[in-house]
């Protein structure tokens, strides 16, 4: 080390503190990086590596961004997960001697990011915190640090909770102890959490205690104040704008685990992990970027509190009956900037006049909100009119400070406005006369000179001068100015009269940047001190814009007002899947229809593939999330109970070329489910099994339904290409079948998409590929082989409920054993294949039959037996 020059040491030194982040330390007007840092950042941001003389012998490798442009640079490693410290000059060079005194001034990380494309207007980005306690229960607290928003909950010792509401927040970054569990933080990772930082220390600090009265356990109070703790040492800056911190519960609700989120594209969608095509961007009509963040909030976390809904709910059906009014109130909201961010902005000191402006402007509109709302003739609405706080000495102090169109700097004055402070005006004066005398000067010089061209210019090296051209210069007189510069064509000159002017005028402009900079501070400090109200305020508004926001996608797309059930009936009257029915249009969507009530509890839904069976199954998750939030939904009527918790398994298109990985996906959501479920639950089950072989998969299938139907009683929708698994509607009496119908049109099939009572008719794939023209002698063969096929099921994959319970417990006991046995399945005197035999030859026309048909038909009735 002591080898090293002095610079070289006090960047070593610095270092050893931010071992695991870019050190971006400041020389002269770059930031330069050194050693391994520098061979990284020049690879991650294709920049140049260089090297320089650090006193050993071999050389440092160095590379560097100009400080002017660093944010994008830093952007750019902060969105691949890496943390940056900024490490600045902290005295004047010009006053010091020697070594200039550096410090770490900021740690910017992925969860820490306060402005830049790096920050999604209408995404929050959080950054969260995880404790582990004791008796194995999890501290989870989460920040985001651009609004002040603060929560913190405790969880079960299930780590999959804190995965869930990881995945929920989607967090960029995760802080905890040292010590925290190795296998966990590989958990996280996979997780897409793009960092992992430590805080060993989770005692409270006066700087924020006051934020935690709130909390009445000690253990939350130690899971915020570690995520705190890192923010205050990682930030090194005022934090004034962080908001009380609050308690939730998960179970306050709808829980939608992160399979089930992802499989409905509720935020993004699968394949492109993009808002477009998710329950978002359908839905997203919101005027600010606040209100785009809490509408993101409420799609994750419906409602179960009925009255809560409903009082939402009563918002929109106000809003939708005033159309004319709507529409003004989306123009106002239009005009009203991201005060949330800004509160956070004002705090930590990053805030231009441009910015106070849009504050300024965006208060203004508060009035018309106010009027709007108490055009409304509702309670509620007009309620709301009085939560919104036009914060009036804001406005009015930033009316008469700031000028209109201020520069985005701070330092080049021009931001305060005449009359707001009699200093300023004078400073301003004294330079406005000093430039009113050069303007004269000139004038006059012109004349006494005779020459028309004779200016007066300015530059920072020489100030004021008057500037001849060569062809003119023989008109002066010897002696006449001073000479000051010699340019090709020009010669310049300057007068003691001149320079006189010109110090009262730099002095006059010199206190005039100082005297703005000092007011604008004064200004910010004011606003800095109303943060709260501004907090109250963004909350309100941002409230108002998801509310109009569902007004208007509820009238546009004409939804209905959901009613509830307390008795967990569904009954949906021409549903449509919101998306998909967006994207297709309108007139293309087929409605659907679903019932289901205490004798209909699973709904088992067969049809060729391409028909529309998960389609139909997502919209009915979908709408029941949609009524949740406090949304209408995609109907013509509507009554839903209201569902603790929505599972899915539905598979994607990728899961189709299925490996063994796939299938431990497909069990391990069948398991959440199936734990977790109670019978105010939705489970949606799409194909389950078919990743593994038929009678495997059909076993679990069938495990799986009965499972759910005796034990359960959740309100599940199965649909399976097991055409043997209809009959278990003959036991299981809450099970019914339903079924996509198809018709052959002009010698096509055609999909109807509409959901039909009944089982599908199971010889339909053979058919399809009859109309499809495959050659005659094969669809014959397909015919037989599946004849044959069929006798050999009902020798050896019994559907009977209980024989395949057995039969596969033995066989496979490590895959069922998570089931336990089904109870109370009704015995029955005949198997269900000789029902099945009489229900058809109930069915058989015979008078519609030839004598070869008939003798055909019987032959295949017989080979089921
Ligand atoms: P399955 O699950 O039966 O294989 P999908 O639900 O994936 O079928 O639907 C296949 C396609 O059919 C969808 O991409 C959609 O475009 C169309 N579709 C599904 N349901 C409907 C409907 N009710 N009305 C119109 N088109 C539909």
């Amino acid at each position: 080390m002591a080898a090293y020059t002095p610079m070289i040491q006090q960047y070593l030194t610095v270092k050893a503190d931010y071992q695991d982040a870019f050190l971006f330390f400041r020389l002269g007007d770059f930031y330069e990086m050194f050693f391994d840092d520098a061979i990284k950042a020049s690879q991650e941001l294709e920049i140049t590596l260089t090297s320089r003389q650090g006193g050993t012998e071999e050389r440092i490798p160095m590379c560097g961004v100009p400080y002017h442009a660093a944010a994008n640079y830093v952007e750019q490693l902060i969105s691949k997960g890496y943390k940056v410290a900024i490490c600045e000059q902290v005295e004047d060079p010009k006053l010091t001697k020697g070594m200039v005194k550096r410090e770490v001034v900021q740690l910017i990380t992925p969860g820490t990011v306060m402005e830049g494309k790096g920050l999604n207007d209408k995404e929050n980005n959080y950054i969260a915190s995880i404790t582990s306690f004791d008796d194995q229960t999890y501290g989870f607290a989460y920040n985001d640090i651009s609004t002040g928003e603060s929560r913190v909950t405790l969880l079960s010792k299930n780590f999959d909770e804190v995965l869930n509401e990881l995945a929920v927040l989607s967090a960029k970054e995760v802080v905890v102890a040292s010590s925290f569990d190795g296998e966990l933080q590989k958990k996280l990772r996979e997780r897409d959490v793009l960092a992992i930082s430590f805080e060993d220390n989770s005692s409270i600090d006066m700087n924020y205690s006051h934020l935690l009265k709130d909390l009445n356990q000690e253990k939350l109070k130690t899971a915020i104040a570690r995520l705190f703790n890192y923010l205050y040492r990682s930030q090194k800056r005022s934090l004034d704008h962080l908001q009380p911190v609050t308690t939730y519960q998960i179970h306050q609700y709808m829980k939608i685990d992160y399979y089930s989120k992802r499989n409905l594209e509720l935020t993004e969608t699968i394949r492109s992990k993009g808002k477009k095509g998710s329950l978002l961007w359908l839905l997203d009509e919101t005027m600010t970027a606040m209100g785009g963040r809490m509408l993101k909030h409420w799609i994750d976390r419906p409602l179960i509190n009925q009255k809560e809904i409903e009082s939402r709910q009563s918002i929109v059906e106000v809003l939708m009956s005033y159309y004319f009014e709507r529409q003004e109130l989306r123009e106002k909201l239009k005009e009203v900037y991201d005060l949330e961010r800004l509160a956070g902005r004002v705090a930590f000191g990053n805030i231009n006049a441009r910015d106070l402006v849009q504050l300024k402007r965006s208060l203004m509109q508060v009035p018309f909100l106010q009027q709007i709302l108490q055009g409304m003739k509702n309670d509620k609405v007009n309620q709301m009119a009085e939560l919104l706080d036009p914060c009036e000495e804001i406005t009015d102090l930033l009316e008469q400070a700031i000028v209109e169109n201020p520069p985005l700097s701070l330092k080049e004055g021009n931001m305060i406005r005449d009359g707001y402070n009699a200093q300023l005006d004078q400073y301003r004066d004294a330079s406005r006369n000093g430039k009113t005398w050069i303007a004269q000067l000139e004038r006059e010089e012109r004349e006494k000179t005779g020459i028309k061209s004779l200016k007066v210019g300015y530059n920072r090296v020489f100030g004021y001068y008057i500037e001849i051209t060569r062809a003119n210069l023989h008109l002066l007189a010897e002696g006449q100015y001073e000479r000051k510069q010699t340019l090709s064509n020009a010669e310049r000159f300057i007068t003691p009269d001149l320079k006189e002017k010109e110090a009262l005028i730099l002095q006059a402009e010199e206190k005039c940047g100082e005297l703005e900079y000092e007011l604008f501070t004064e200004i910010r400090e004011i606003v800095k001190e109303q943060i709260p109200r501004l907090q109250a305020l963004a909350k309100t508004i941002s409230e108002l814009d998801v509310l109009q926001c569902f007004a208007q996608v509820s009238e546009d797309r004409h939804y209905v007002k959901p009613q509830f059930s307390m008795e967990g009936r569904v009954v949906v009257t021409d549903g449509r899947h919101p998306v998909v029915e967006k994207v297709l249009n309108a007139q293309e969507y087929v409605p659907n229809d679903c019932i289901m009530d205490f004798d209909r509890e699973v709904l088992l839904i067969t049809g060729p593939n391409m028909s529309g069976k998960s389609t139909y199954m997502r919209q009915i998750a979908l709408i029941a999330i949609l009524a949740q939030i406090g949304c209408y939904v995609p109907a013509t009527e509507a009554v839903l109970p209201i569902f603790d918790q929505v599972f899915t398994r539905i598979g994607a298109a990728d899961d189709l070329i299925s490996g063994q990985s796939t299938f431990m996906v497909e069990m391990l959501e069948a398991k959440n489910a199936i734990s977790n479920a109670t019978q105010n639950s939705l489970i949606l089950f799409d194909e389950i099994g078919r990743g593994t072989s038929t009678y495997d998969g059909m076993a679990l299938a069938q495990a799986i339904i009965e499972y759910i139907h005796t034990q359960i009683g959740a309100k599940t929708l199965f649909s399976t290409h097991y055409h043997e698994l209809t009959v278990l509607d003959e036991e299981l009496t809450k099970l019914k079948n339903i079924h996509v119908s198809a018709i052959e049109h002009q010698g096509k099939v055609v999909f109807l998409h509409k959901i039909k009572e009944g089982p599908a008719d199971k010889s339909y794939g053979i058919h399809v590929a009859q109309l499809a023209g495959l050659p005659s002698d094969l669809i014959s063969r397909a015919n037989e082989i599946l004849t044959a096929l069929e006798q050999s099921d009902t020798q050896q994959a019994a559907p009977k409920t209980e024989a395949v319970k057995v039969e596969s417990v033995q066989e496979q006991p490590a895959q069922l054993s998570f089931f336990d046995e089904p109870k109370g399945v009704k015995k029955q005197d005949l198997s269900s294949k000789e029902k099945r035999v009489i229900d058809k030859m109930k069915e058989l026309d015979i008078l519609d039959l030839t004598p070869l048909q008939a003798i055909n038909m019987l032959y295949e009735l017989q080979k089921k037996l």
